[in-house]
């Protein structure tokens, strides 16, 4: 075939061997330094994906390195039979900025999320609480791919051909605590919310929502969780993006950037909650091992430094300002934090991601009409003036043909 003798042969053999359910960009990755990536042709692509909100310290950092050989040089891994240094001290550090009193290690978010309605259904059963079953979430929210993490995403396209899903769950819409309200009762188990939600467009809860529903699961003995696997780890330029809102959870969920591109998530709980989880509740063979806490313990200090998060702060609000300016009729609405900020487009985004493959620069979406940006948070304003260079052109181009 014609067609085939031209494809680079990894895309040839992904095609072949890879279950199919990833839609990929068309290069293959080799190497990164900073906030740049570059393919095996050797072009580069300024990067403001992140490996989704995931690569915080960009590419080739030489303390993130220097941090996974001396790990390397230590145990990889001993099961949780075991005590070890390096878990014990990174949850210590995640206790010592956060409101959590103790710390369960996940390999994934969407299994931090699993985790966090056990421990809600759990408390419940301890309390004989029988009836609580239920679980609150909101509309447009991502919690994750497992069976019920996915019960709790309320989107038709990933839900549809899994059924049944966990029963119990009951959906409010976002930023409306009306809606909340109506359905949170003696009967609720756990409300769960991400306080900036990110697949579903960058939505920032507004302060008023999280005070609510903090004051609504209170009122009726339910749980509050924060799901922050992609606000959270300095994303919208506090370590947690719910600092503004005053309001703690009683669990949290995090993740993503906190391994810099290792596995790891992990469950932030207050010690009335950790005090109903034990031996036997709940558990995983890898998740905690020595050489990924010991990594993450990095990658946390690193981004928990108070010199990090404001060149957060200061790289987000001009990235919000530059796209704020940019003149174009397809652009409706700039919103987010930080370095979690949204573009709303009239219309569909896949093209202009294309097209930005071409300009040398990554792009992702989050919806159909949302290009979302969570670069690596090393991103500097001179990055954002040559994206913005880029972006315009693009939207340019793409306006005259629609
Ligand atoms: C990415 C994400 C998850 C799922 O995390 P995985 O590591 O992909 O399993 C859950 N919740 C939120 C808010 C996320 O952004």
């Amino acid at each position: 075939m014609a067609v085939a003798e031209n494809l680079n042969p990894i895309i040839q053999l992904e095609n072949e061997r890879i279950v199919q359910s990833y839609k990929r960009a068309p290069f293959v990755l080799s190497h990164g330094h900073g906030i740049t990536l570059y393919d095996t042709d050797g072009k580069a692509y300024q990067d403001w994906v992140a490996g989704i909100a995931v690569n915080a310290l960009g590419y080739s950092d030489a303390g993130f390195i220097k941090a996974i050989q001396a790990a390397a040089l230590g145990l990889i891994h001993t099961s949780n039979l075991y005590y070890t240094a390096p878990q014990a001290e990174l949850a210590a550090a995640i206790c010592a900025k956060s409101f959590a009193d103790r710390v369960f290690f996940t390999n994934s978010g969407t299994e931090a999320v699993e985790g966090a309605l056990k421990f809600a259904r759990k408390v419940a059963y301890d309390n004989g609480d029988s009836d609580r079953k239920e679980i609150v979430c909101f509309t447009d929210a991502f919690h994750g791919r497992t069976l019920g993490a996915l019960s709790i995403t309320p989107k038709d396209k990933y839900q549809k051909p899994f059924h049944p899903l966990m029963p119990g769950v009951i959906v409010a819409e976002y930023n409306d605590l009306e809606s909340a309200r109506a359905v949170i009762s003696e009967k609720t188990a756990a409300v769960i919310l991400e306080p900036v939600q990110g697949e579903g467009g960058i939505y920032p809860a507004t302060p008023e929502f999280l005070q609510g529903l903090r004051q609504l699961t209170e009122q009726h003995g339910a749980l509050l969780i924060f799901d922050q696997i992609q606000c959270g780890m300095g994303r919208t330029g506090t370590l947690w993006s719910s600092e503004p809102s005053g309001v703690t959870p009683d669990i949290q969920t995090i993740a993503k950037a906190l391994g810099n591109g290792l596995p790891i998530g992990a469950i932030l709980v207050t010690e009335t909650v950790a005090s109903h989880i034990h031996p036997g509740d709940h558990g995983s063979t890898f998740a905690g091992n020595p050489f990924t806490t010991g990594v993450a313990k990095y990658v946390f200090d690193t981004i928990s430094q108070p010199e990090f998060l404001s060149s957060v702060c200061e790289t987000g609000a001009y990235l919000k300002e530059r796209l704020e300016e940019i003149n174009s009729p397809l652009i409706k609405e700039v919103r987010g934090r930080g370095l979690m900020v949204g573009l709303e487009l009239t219309i569909e985004t896949p093209a202009l991601i294309e097209a930005g493959y071409q300009h040398g620069l990554m792009l992702v979406n989050a919806g159909m009409n949302v290009i979302r940006f969570v670069p690596p948070l090393i991103a500097q304003k001179s990055d954002v003036d040559s994206m913005i260079d880029k972006l315009t052109t693009i939207l340019s181009n793409a306006g005259s043909v629609h």
